[in-house]
Parts: structure tokens; C-alpha cells; sequence
């Protein structure tokens, strides 16, 4: 029986002191939050997309980065292990568009408290409120895990502690440091799945708006970045929602947001030669009005005068005088609406971190680190990132029952 201390009680700790607990080790989890999962419950708008309902290469297309990383973990605990190891824990699940996996209660803290019930099981004990200060590698083995008020020995550490996005759920980042302490490379830390911050003067009107089934595309020096098609909204500082998170986690090596060319296809289903012929059908139906209350049926409202503005196209324009060149720099903007991208909104408001503890250190069979036996990370920590979907929540858990099954 071994001593085992993890730190962070979030998705990747809960599933690393369970499988450590079940083979029979002394497992103490400490967490400087009053419970357990505080991240957990805001995840998913408080419903909790759990995992994806997929196999392990579905799982491994949608990691970011290192995905060949993940590949071992990816298959030792599946997404479909994980519903499983869920549904057999008492927690029922469904499936939703996208395979996205909720719980059918949809509650998140239901996910954590299943969590929490197997890791009682397996004897784990949690002392909450234990921020873990220092952690240090003893001369004659194990290691020595610092907190404000004691200090605890232990044969081996999984840190747990997350990435530094959403910093209030207790995510401070401490877990690149105790790596930086060890020598260990930590890759710059950057934000991913976030929104996108825009130069404003062309959209302020727009605030608000949700679009569905239009695409994003980027482009940096006529090569493309990403593309998706989906849901999005206007914000305040930009834009956001499903399909600019994921382009985000695309973009946020860029140091230059004045080379990347952002563009929506507000009318993905139509090419340029059927928009062009609705158009018509709708001039034809609106003929003795104003172009601006000629596109009514195309466009919502709000976005009519910020298209007829990038389109180069007067408001007040009658529609006996639309020619050609018209419709054809209508159906232009409509298919290609440029935004000026500045930059993406700051770390803290990443749904995730990327960047983190360079994976070439660990051992992906294992989660140890390679050069000091004993010290394991899993989770948002490692420099592993994933677009939406439940692939984040996967990796998290991938990786913490791999480490807490080998320590
Ligand atoms: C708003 C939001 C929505 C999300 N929705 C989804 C979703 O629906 N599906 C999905 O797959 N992913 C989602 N994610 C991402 C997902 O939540 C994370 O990737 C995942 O929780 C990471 O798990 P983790 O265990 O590595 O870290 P965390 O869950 O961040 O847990 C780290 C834990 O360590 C503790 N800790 C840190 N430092 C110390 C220390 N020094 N001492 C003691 N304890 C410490 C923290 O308090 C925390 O409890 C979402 C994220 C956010 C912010």
C-alpha cells in the first residue's frame, strides 16, 4: 500500500484518487476549495457535457493539441468507459446533438457527487479547505506536500490542479508552477475556446444577436486557419458562442491579428448563383421599395444596415435601380461579412488553457513524469487541449484514471 497524496478535487482529481484508491492505496485528496468540483458545476451551464459519446479516434480528431499524446489514455479509458464507469456509478446519461453526453438530470453537481460516491467507495480520504503550498522531493524518496497549516509524506503526487482560466472556481495555475519549481518546461500558457475580441464601429448594433446555421472562416495570408459552421452571437467586445470558441482555440498562437482574415457566410446552404436568384425573388416581391426593406426576408433586422454599410450599398437605394453589380456586391458581403479581428479575450475567460506542462516529459502510459519517478500530472495542467463537446471534461478524466491506475 502506497501513500498517495492528489492535488485538486476538480474532474482529473476525482477520477486519479478513485483509481488509485480502488488498487488498494492510502489516497488523501487536498483541495483549497470548501468542495469538491467547483469547476465541474459551472461546466456545460451548470448541465455538465460530461463526455461525448464517441470512439477513441473521434475523441483524439477533436483534441487541438497533442492529440498523439492522448493516444494510449484515449483508448486505456474511452469515452465509452467513461459512460459506462457513470451509468454503473448511479448517474443516468443522454445523448444530445453532436454526441454531446449530459447527465439526464441535467444537474452538473450530480456528476461530481457519482465522482465523489467512488471515490468513498475507494476509501479516499478529502481534506478540503488545504491549499497545497510547496511540494518538494525528499532525498531519500517520496515527497514532502506543504500546506498552510501541516505538512503530509507521500510516495507519490498526482497534481490535479487544473489550468488558470475561470480562476474562481479555484483554478489558480499552481500546477505550473510546482512544475516550473521541479525544473520541468511548462509551454506558454494561452486561452482557448474563447471569444473574439473585433473592432467595433461596424457591429456595435449587432449586440445581441445569435445566428444559427452560419460559418466562420479565418484566414491568415490566404491559407486557412478554421472554419465552422454553427451558432454564434455579438457581443459586447466581439463575437462568440459555439463556432467562434472552437476558432479560437485556432487562433491563439497568432500574434498578429492584423493578417488574419475573419469572415461569416451568413447563407452557408446557398452558393453565390442561388442567393443571387432569391435575392431577385425578393426584389421582384418588394419591387417599389428601398433595398433596406427589401432584404427583410433574408437578413434580421439588425444586420441589414451593417451589410448594405460593408457592401458599399446605399440604404435608400429604390430597387428599379438595383443593377447587377448590386446584387452581385450584396451576395458578396453576405457570403463573406468581413469582421476585424483584434485579438481573443483574455485567459481568465478561456473555457480552457492551453499550453501547460510540456507532454514531452510524461509518460502518456502513465501520467509520470519522466525524469522524477513518482510525480504524476494529469488534466487541464498538461499542455493538452480540446474543442468543445466533452472532450475537455474526457481528457481530465483520461488522464487522471491513467495516472491514479498506475501509481
Ligand atoms: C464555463 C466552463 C464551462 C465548461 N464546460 C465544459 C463542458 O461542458 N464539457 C467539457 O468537457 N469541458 C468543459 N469545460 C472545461 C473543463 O471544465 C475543464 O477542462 C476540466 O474541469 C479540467 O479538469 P481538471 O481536473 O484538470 O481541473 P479543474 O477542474 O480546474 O480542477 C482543479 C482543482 O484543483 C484545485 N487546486 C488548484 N490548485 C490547488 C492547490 N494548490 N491546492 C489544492 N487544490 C488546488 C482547484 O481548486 C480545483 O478544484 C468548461 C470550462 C469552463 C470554465
Amino acid at each position: 500500500m502506497k501513500k498517495i497524496s492528489v492535488i485538486g478535487a476538480g474532474a482529473s482529481g476525482l477520477m486519479a484518487a478513485y483509481a488509485a484508491g480502488k488498487n488498494g492505496n492510502r489516497v488523501i485528496v487536498h483541495e483549497k476549495n470548501e468542495k469538491a468540483g467547483k469547476k465541474i458545476y459551472i461546466t456545460g451551464k451548470g448541465r455538465c457535457n460530461v463526455t461525448n459519446d464517441t470512439t477513441p479516434e473521434g475523441f483524439l480528431e477533436n483534441i487541438v493539441r497533442n492529440a498523439k499524446f492522448m493516444t494510449g489514455c484515449a483508448h486505456t479509458f474511452s469515452p465509452e468507459r467513461m459512460m459506462r464507469f457513470l451509468e454503473e456509478g448511479g448517474l443516468a446519461l443522454k445523448v444530445e446533438r453532436g454526441n454531446r453526453v449530459f447527465p439526464i438530470s441535467d444537474k452538473a453537481s450530480d456528476v461530481t457527487k457519482c465522482l465523489e460516491r467512488y471515490c468513498v467507495g475507494a476509501g479516499v480520504s478529502f481534506h478540503y479547505g488545504e491549499e497545497v503550498l510547496a511540494l518538494e522531493r525528499n532525498a531519500g524518496g517520496g515527497f514532502t506536500i506543504r500546506t498552510a497549516k501541516t505538512q503530509y509524506e507521500a510516495d507519490a503526487v498526482i497534481v490535479c490542479t487544473g489550468g488558470i482560466s475561470y480562476p474562481a472556481t479555484g483554478s489558480t495555475g499552481d500546477g505550473y508552477a510546482f512544475a516550473d519549481k521541479f525544473g520541468l518546461k511548462v509551454n506558454k500558457l494561452i486561452p482557448a475556446l474563447c471569444g473574439i475580441v473585433c473592432e467595433m464601429s461596424e457591429i456595435q448594433s449587432l449586440q445581441g444577436l445569435t445566428l444559427k446555421n452560419v460559418r466562420i472562416t479565418a484566414k491568415n495570408v490566404q491559407k486557412e486557419v478554421g472554419s465552422f459552421f454553427g451558432e454564434m452571437l455579438f457581443t459586447h467586445f466581439g463575437v462568440s458562442g459555439p463556432i467562434v470558441l472552437s476558432l479560437s482555440s485556432l487562433l491563439n498562437t497568432t500574434e498578429d491579428f492584423s493578417s488574419i482574415d475573419l469572415r461569416i457566410d451568413f447563407k452557408p446552404a446557398l452558393d453565390a448563383e442561388t442567393l443571387d436568384r432569391r435575392i431577385l425573388r425578393d426584389f421582384e416581391k418588394y419591387k417599389n421599395k428601398q433595398i433596406q426593406n427589401a432584404v427583410v426576408d433574408l437578413l434580421p433586422k439588425s444586420l441589414i444596415l451593417p451589410v448594405l454599410r460593408q457592401a458599399g450599398i446605399a440604404p435608400d437605394l429604390p430597387i428599379h435601380s438595383c443593377s447587377k453589380k448590386v446584387r452581385r456586391q450584396l451576395v458578396e458581403t453576405i457570403k463573406a461579412f468581413k469582421l476585424a479581428a483584434v485579438s481573443l479575450r483574455p485567459i481568465e475567460e478561456g473555457i480552457v488553457t492551453a499550453g501547460g506542462v510540456d507532454v514531452r516529459q510524461i509518460n502518456p502510459k502513465t501520467m509520470e513524469c519522466r525524469s522524477i519517478p513518482g510525480l504524476y500530472f494529469c488534466g487541464e495542467v498538461l499542455d493538452v487541449d480540446a474543442f468543445t463537446g466533452g472532450f475537455n471534461l474526457q481528457i481530465a478524466f483520461s488522464t487522471g484514471f491513467c495516472a491514479g491506475n498506475s501509481v
